[in-house]
C-alpha cells in the first residue's frame, strides 16, 4: 500500500506494532475514520520461530479473540502455559504455579510477535473505515485547536482529530508533543534464542533468578522453547560470542538440565533493556499507548500485555465518546483512558523494579530472605493464587 495525499480522518495511529494495530482493529466498523501510519510491514512468516516470543495473558488473548483475530493464528504456532516454575539463586528455593491450582485452563499463551502482527494486519486490510499507510513514516506532527496534522516522509499530509502515539519506545510523536520520557537503562541486555530440547516441557515455563541475571524459558509447540536471559552487558557479550555448542552448554547448565540436551534453533540476539515512564499519557488531541507510554523490564514478560490493555481501553473510551457525539480528540474521554490504565502500568513498574532489585542485591542475609520468600509463597496458597491472578490480568 502507498501513502495517499491530503487524507482527513478522525483518528491517526502512528505505528502498527501490536499496540497500534490492535487499537486500529478495535476501531474497525465504528463510525470513526481511522488512518494508520507504519514505516515497516511485518516480515513474511516462515517455518522458523520468531526471535520475539510473548507470554500473552488471558486478558490479552480474550481481547484478540474479541477482535476476531485469535482464531486466525495457526494452532501449531501457539503453546499453552500449564505451569510456571520459578527458582531462587540458592539452587533449592522454588515457587510453582499451575493452571490446575488456579482453576483455569492455562496461565498464559505463548505466541510469536510476527504471527500476531500479521493476523492483525490481515484483519485491517479489509476494514472499510481504516486506511493503512505503509511504508510511510510520520516525520513532523503539529497540533491546532481543532485538529492535528502529520507530515509523512514523502511530504504528504494527514489531518486528524486525535493522534495516537503507538510508535514504540523511541516515539517521535511523543517528542513532537514535547513530552519528556524518563528512560532508566537497566544496565542489562535481553539475550534471546530458541532451542530444541530432548525432554518434553509439557507446557511448563521456567524462570531462574540467578547471580548473573534472570533466565526464562517459554514453551513453544513440540520440544522447543524460547529463552530470554536478562543479564549484564559483559555476560550478554559472552553469550552472544559463544559457538552454538558453547551456548547450549551454558544454557543447559544454568537451567540445571531440566529439559535435557539442547540444540540452537535460532538466535542468539540481544536487546538493550530499560524502563521508560512519562509524566502524562494524554494531552490535547493526543494519546500514548504501548511502549511509547511505558517500557518495563521483560522479567515479568508483561510489556506487550500492557500495550494490548491500553489499546482495548482506549478503543472503549473512544467508541463511548463517539456514541454520544463527542469529538474524537475530546480530553474527557482521553483522561478516562489515562485513569483506567494508571494502576496496571504503575503496578507492573513497581513489581519489575522490585524483583530486579531484590534478586540483584548481594549479601548472605538478603539472599536467605529472598529464597525463604519464594519458599513461603510457594506454601501460602492464598498469596500464590493472588500473584497468579494478578499476572494473568
Ligand atoms: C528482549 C525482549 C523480550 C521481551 N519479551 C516480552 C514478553 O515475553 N512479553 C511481553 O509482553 N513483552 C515482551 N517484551 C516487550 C515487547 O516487545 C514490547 O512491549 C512490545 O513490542 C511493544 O509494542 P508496541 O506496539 O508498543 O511497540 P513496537 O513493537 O515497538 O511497535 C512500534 C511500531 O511503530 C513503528 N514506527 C516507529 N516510528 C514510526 C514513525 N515515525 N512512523 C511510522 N511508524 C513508526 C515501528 O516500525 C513499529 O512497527 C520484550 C522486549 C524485549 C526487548
Amino acid at each position: 500500500m502507498s501513502a495517499r495525499s491530503g487524507l482527513n480522518c478522525d483518528i491517526l495511529i502512528v505505528g502498527a506494532g501490536l499496540a497500534g494495530a490492535s487499537l486500529a482493529c478495535a476501531l474497525r466498523d465504528s463510525r470513526m475514520k481511522v488512518a494508520v501510519i507504519e514505516s515497516e510491514a511485518p516480515p513474511a512468516g516462515g517455518a522458523s520461530w520468531d526471535q520475539r516470543i510473548y507470554a500473552l495473558s488471558p486478558a490479552s488473548t480474550e481481547f484478540l479473540d474479541e477482535l476476531g483475530i485469535w482464531k486466525s493464528i495457526a494452532r501449531n504456532r501457539i503453546e499453552a502455559v500449564r505451569a510456571m516454575r520459578i527458582f531462587g539463586d540458592d539452587g533449592a528455593s522454588r515457587l510453582e504455579f499451575s493452571a490446575y491450582q488456579c482453576a483455569v485452563e492455562r496461565l498464559a499463551t505463548i505466541a510469536e510477535e510476527g504471527e500476531v502482527r500479521r493476523s492483525l494486519w490481515a484483519a485491517l486490510q479489509g476494514a472499510r473505515n481504516v486506511t493503512l499507510l505503509c511504508p510511510a513514516a510520520a516525520s513532523e506532527i503539529s497540533w491546532g485547536a481543532d485538529s492535528c496534522e502529520a507530515r509523512l516522509s514523502n511530504g504528504e499530509i494527514v489531518t486528524a482529530r486525535l493522534v495516537v502515539a503507538a510508535d514504540g519506545m523511541h516515539s517521535a510523536v511523543r517528542r513532537a508533543a514535547g513530552i519528556d520520557a524518563r528512560i532508566e537503562p537497566a544496565g542489562q541486555r535481553g539475550v534471546v534464542a530458541n532451542f530444541a530440547c530432548s525432554v518434553p516441557h509439557r507446557g511448563v515455563a521456567h524462570q531462574w533468578f540467578r547471580d548473573d541475571g534472570v533466565m526464562a524459558w517459554l514453551p513453544l509447540p513440540g520440544q522447543v522453547f524460547s529463552m530470554v536471559w536478562s543479564t549484564d552487558e559483559i555476560h550478554a557479550d559472552e553469550l552472544m560470542q559463544c559457538e552454538e555448542s558453547g551456548l547450549c552448554e551454558r544454557v543447559f547448565a544454568a537451567g540445571g538440565g531440566v529439559l535435557g540436551n539442547l540444540s540452537v534453533l535460532g538466535g542468539p540476539a540481544a536487546f538493550p533493556l530499560s524502563w521508560l515512564s512519562v509524566p502524562r499519557r494524554v494531552g490535547e488531541r493526543l494519546a500514548l499507548i504501548g511502549d511509547a507510554a511505558h517500557v518495563v523490564h521483560p522479567l515479568a514478560g508483561q510489556g506487550v500485555n500492557l500495550g494490548l490493555g491500553d489499546a482495548r481501553e482506549l478503543a472503549l473510551q473512544l467508541r463511548t465518546a463517539n456514541d454520544r457525539g463527542a469529538d474524537a480528540g475530546e480530553l474527557l474521554a482521553l483522561r478516562k483512558f489515562e485513569r483506567a490504565r494508571a494502576e496496571a502500568i504503575l503496578a507492573m513498574r513497581i513489581a519489575t523494579k522490585g524483583l530486579k532489585g531484590l534478586f540483584e542485591a548481594r549479601g548472605a542475609a538478603i539472599s536467605r530472605f529472598r529464597n525463604i520468600g519464594l519458599n513461603l509463597t510457594d506454601r501460602a496458597a492464598v498469596l500464590k493464587n493472588m500473584l497468579a491472578r494478578h499476572a494473568m490480568g
